[in-house]
């Protein structure tokens, strides 16, 4: 076989066209699961065979670390060899890559800190406890939207005007005073680690040149999905010269609440020179039934640029459907279900449970743990988020360089050490006024001198214990530095002796769990070595950076696990069986998007989320919900999602087209059951009271004409509609 058939197998016309393409532009436009990040692989893989370009020369963008850990993998497996020093990542991670090469010249210290969400809250909350701003008119969270919005519209304070409203004038004196704070400690949130790259690039010619000299190919993958700013960076990159993948699909466009910029798709074939547009339309992931659900539901959004997508993979069993009392019964049918998949042979990794909003991973673990279901949870609190964790991280920090600000500022009185919030704001405000860090401020002899005795000497205290375990971990590795970090700071005493010891327990063995994950990435994950740092950068950073981004999920590579999972953090996965649960308004729908009447956009993009959702199935979908759930301490009940709705209403239109293949099957649980003729009486949860006027189809094929009083006639697919019988 010839390398550059290699890298062909198995691909259709539209796919090899792509992947064999002529350089130039090109943008793949195409519906979920029909192989488009496939393509960018192959694609990959066929610049190196087949063009003989250099796999370092190739940046390669994508959504999550693990698309871009598959993306490794699947290269390395059709080049034959093992590849090193690869610009595949997130935007987020590649950029922050170049800011690490570049620190000086981006304006910020060796050592620079990434900021997690969590921290930049907590900064801006003290921003706006120092103005007498209450939380409940400034909420931090809003705050920190602002400011992270404004970042990816490209606006420094400065370059925002007078604002008309109050409001936006306070967050913007507040946004003004994080971006000082932050600058003098060498702190960089998300945003801004884009925005620096951007402004790096766009002002230093020379240094873009020499960017836009390696990386002559671009690959991005869910361009859909990228905001203004990292369009922005693309075309700078790109130049006249380079040329650029981007496969997309409008349909699956889920961040517009975070910026993303559905346009970009069209943007980029007017932006970028001779653009060639190729679309897929054979999907390989999912059944008949589960791709008609799919589409079913993604016509209700107009202004599609609009596809036909087909599979061969046969009708398969049709979609599931199960009302459940409340939500922990429904967690409960879940897992059941799963139980009969694992009786049949079937593996739990195989399975992934969606819902819309991280508080609804709660309950499902709970329903996990007391049946001894092995799950991992991705996109809710991670490992590196909790508070332990964080703690230990910071000292981690520090004693690898104690003027990072962040982590000095996390650390200077935790454990208690009689550091109190006076003298901290009195650190804080020496260090801004004399553009020093707060350890600097803290060395020095004539501030010291300032503060009243007491304090004097706890911060003295506090600085020769630095400068001791300092001296301590030269030449330890990661995970020695770790351990020192967890003991000798007092971290581990002091969180032994938390109550209740349940929560203490579980403290610790996280602790020891980071030991543990240091050791591992030494030995396995990290790429350089730690004396030899061609980058300028260190083992601890490399690590840090990597955990701050974008973790790998506790158990994620675990051989047998359960997916729990956002709808969000599912785009681009697959799993044969699927569960998208809490299908009710005000969940999925969003309440926010439900509220926001004025707008089609909200309603829409959620939309798109569930069209994201469905299409993760491969075999087999289940959608749940609950006649009532516990929010937020009180008792709700909500109506079955429309989205429920739209599936069927839509199916009534277009038949499926084998609708007699699987009746034999048993018979599909809940709604399909109920016995209906002509005159009888039924009630339906979103119509309401009405009668049958004719019923046709028959076992989970049945359909019904029902006259609601309220709503009129409506066709009904029984299967799918929440219909209760009356009589
Ligand atoms: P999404 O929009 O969800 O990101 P996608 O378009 O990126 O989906 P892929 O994940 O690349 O789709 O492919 C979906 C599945 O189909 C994968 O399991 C992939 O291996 C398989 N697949 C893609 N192309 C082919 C092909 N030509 N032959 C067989 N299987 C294929
Ligand atoms: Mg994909």
């Amino acid at each position: 076989m010839t390398e550059s058939s290699r890298t062909l197998e198995g691909l259709n016309q539209e796919q090899r066209e792509a992947v064999s393409a002529p350089l130039s532009n090109m943008l793949v436009l195409a519906g979920a699961g029909s192989g488009k990040t496939r393509v960018l692989t192959c694609r990959f893989a066929h610049l190196v065979d087949g063009y003989g370009v250099s796999p370092s020369s190739i940046m390669a963008l994508t959504f999550t670390r693990k698309a871009a850990d598959e993306m490794r993998e699947r290269i390395e497996a059709l080049l034959g060899h093992p590849l090193r020093g690869l610009w595949i990542g997130t935007f987020h991670a590649l950029a922050l890559r170049i800011l690490r090469y570049h620190s000086d010249k981006a304006g910020l210290p060796s050592a620079f800190e990434v900021l997690a969400a969590g921290d930049q809250q907590r900064i801006v909350r003290r921003i706006l406890r120092g103005r007498e701003l209450n939380d409940r008119e400034f909420p931090p969270a809003r705050v920190c939207a602002f400011i992270n919005s404004r970042k990816e519209a490209m606006q420094r304070p400065k370059d925002l005007g007078s604002c008309e409203q109050p409001w936006e004038e306070q967050a913007k004196a507040v946004y003004k005073a994080y971006e000082e704070l932050c600058q003098s400690s060498g702190l960089v949130d998300f945003a801004e680690i884009l925005l620096r790259t951007y402004e790096l690039l766009s002002t230093d010619e020379e240094l873009l040149e020499e960017y836009r000299f390696r990386f002559q190919h671009l690959l991005v993958d869910e361009f859909q999905d990228t905001n203004d700013l990292q369009y922005r960076l693309i075309r700078l990159l790109a130049g006249d010269t380079g040329k650029v993948l981007a496969v997309g699909d409008d349909d699956q466009s889920i961040y517009g609440w975070r910026g993303a910029q559905i346009g970009n798709l069209e943007k980029f074939r007017r932006d970028f020179p001779e653009v060639s547009l190729i679309k897929l339309e054979q999907n390989y992931r999912s059944t008949q039934a589960i791709l008609e659900a799919a589409n079913a539901v993604i016509n209700h959004n107009q202004g599609r640029i609009g596809k036909h997508l087909w599979t061969d993979k046969g009708q398969g069993e049709s979609i599931k459907l199960h009302e459940a009392a409340n939500a922990r019964d429904e967690a409960d049918f879940v897992l059941n279900q799963i139980h009969s998949w694992q009786a049949d042979g079937r593996s739990l990794s195989e399975v992934a449970v969606l819902y819309r909003s991280h508080a609804q991973s709660r309950i499902l673990e709970e329903r996990c743990r007391l049946n001894s279901t092995a799950y991992s949870v991705r996109g809710g609190t991670p490992f590196y988020e909790r508070e332990e964790i964080r703690h230990a991280l910071a000292y981690m920090r520090l004693l690898e360089d104690p003027n990072v600000g962040g982590a000095f500022d996390r650390v200077i009185n935790f454990p208690p050490r009689g550091i109190g919030d006076r003298t901290q704001a009195l650190i804080r405000s020496h260090a801004l006024s004399h553009e020093c860090s707060l350890w600097e401020s803290c060395c020095r002899s004539d501030f010291l001198q300032e503060l009243p005795p007491r304090a004097r000497q706890a911060v003295q205290h506090f600085c020769e214990q630095v400068s001791g375990w300092r001296q301590e971990v030269n030449g330890l590795t990661l995970s020695e530095i770790a351990f020192l970090a967890i003991t000798s700071t007092g971290l581990k005493d002091y969180y032994r002796k938390e109550t209740p010891s349940e929560i203490s327990e579980v403290r610790i063995e996280n602790l020891e769990e980071l030991i543990v994950a240091c050791h591992n990435y030494e030995e396995t994950e990290d790429e350089g070595s730690p004396d030899e740092t061609p980058d300028g950068t260190t083992r601890l950073q490399r690590f840090l950076d990597r955990i701050m981004l974008d973790a790998p999920v506790e158990g994620e590579n675990a051989p047998d696990t359960l997916s729990l999972m956002t709808l969000h953090s599912a785009k681009g996965l697959e799993f044969p069986l699927v569960f998208m649960v809490g299908m009710e308004q005000n969940i999925f729908p969003h309440r926010r998007a439900l509220e926001d009447r004025g707008h089609s956009d909200g309603l829409e993009e959620e939309r798109r989320l569930c069209y994201v959702g469905i299409t993760r199935a491969m075999e087999l979908l289940y959608l749940t919900y609950a006649q009532s759930r516990q929010m937020y301490s009180r008792t709700e009940y909500n109506m079955p999602s429309q989205f429920l709705f739209e599936l069927s209403e839509e199916e009534q239109e277009e038949p499926s087209a084998s609708a007699s293949s699987k009746d034999e099957q048993e018979p599909p649980p809940s709604l399909s059951d109920v016995k209906l003729r002509k005159g009888s009486r039924v009630s339906h949860r979103k119509f309401g009271a009405g009668v049958v006027i004719s019923v046709s189809g028959s076992g989970e094929h049945t359909q019904a004409s029902v006259a609601f009083h309220r709503s009129g006639v409506k066709n009904l697919m029984i299967r799918y509609a929440p219909l209760t019988l009356l009589d």
